[in-house]
Order: C-alpha cells, then sequence, then structure tokens
C-alpha cells in the first residue's frame, strides 16, 4: 500500500489490447421511462435502439463522446438483467472494454487465471461480439470485454 502523499506510477510493459471504454450498462426495469430519463439528463436522443433476442434485452444506447450508456431491460423473467434487478436493484450493471482482438484476449485472460463467465465470445448488441468476466476476477465489477464482428 502506497503511503500518505506518496504517488507511484505504473509504466505499460505490453502491448495495449484495450481501446476504449466501449460502453456503461445500465439495468433498467423500463425501458421507457429510463430512457425519458436519461433524455432529460444528458439532453440527447437515443443513437440506437436494439432487441437482443441471444441476451433477452432490450437495449437503447446514449452515444457521449467516445462511449455509450446502455440501458439495457430484460425482457423475460429469465433474462440476466431481470435477475440482477430482483436482486440488486437497477443500476450499473457492467463496464465494457473494447478490444483489437477478443479470442487473443480470452486466452490471455485464461493463462492468467482470471475467471471467466464466458470461455467463447457470443453475438452482443450493435454487431459486437462480446464475453464477460466475473466479478469475482474483476474487483466486484461485471466487466465485458467486446470486438466489432465483421
Ligand atoms: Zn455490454
Amino acid at each position: 500500500m502506497p503511503e500518505q502523499g506518496e504517488i507511484r506510477l505504473f509504466f505499460e510493459k505490453h502491448s495495449i489490447m484495450i481501446k476504449r471504454i466501449a460502453h456503461i450498462g445500465i439495468a433498467v426495469k423500463d425501458l421507457n421511462t429510463a430512457q425519458s430519463t436519461f433524455e432529460t439528463l444528458l439532453n440527447l436522443s437515443p443513437s440506437h435502439v436494439e432487441r437482443v433476442e441471444e441476451q433477452k434485452v432490450d437495449v437503447s444506447s446514449f452515444h457521449v463522446d467516445d462511449t455509450n450508456l446502455e440501458l439495457t431491460a430484460g425482457i423475460s423473467e429469465d433474462s440476466p438483467i431481470s435477475k440482477f434487478i430482483e436482486k440488486r436493484g437497477e443500476g450499473i450493471h457492467h463496464m465494457a472494454f473494447e478490444v483489437d482482438d477478443i479470442n487473443a484476449e480470452l486466452e490471455r485472460l485464461k493463462a492468467a487465471g482470471v475467471r471467466l463467465i464466458d470461455e467463447q465470445p457470443r453475438m452482443g448488441a450493435d454487431n459486437f461480439l462480446v464475453a464477460f468476466i466475473h466479478p469475482k476476477s474483476a474487483g466486484g465489477v461485471l466487466v465485458e470485454i467486446c470486438q466489432k464482428a465483421g
């Protein structure tokens, strides 16, 4: 642990694989309500609205600078988002980092002993391949890595 007033600098020694924070996922009960809340808050309209059947969610994205806020609502009781809200209420659900090569990143993380939820990438919203890392291996935060498909 650093002492009071001490500043430690860390230098990148690996090739940079993370390009940006692609989005912050927010779990909401009702997409229309949350959408109008964020329209007022950000003074923006959503840039993208989509149903992702594979994850049983409806997503409404607000583009802010080079990242997105993704409001995500479950479309059925067994949607991971519905289960999340049932347990923990509405709020920040996950952070997504865009990477150059999702398969290489998954291999690297696996080799580093990181606990993965998805060993293989799957299709997410907005034509992205996505894979989730377990919060137990990420400081209690659900982390997604993603890569633009095709
Ligand atoms: Zn996401």
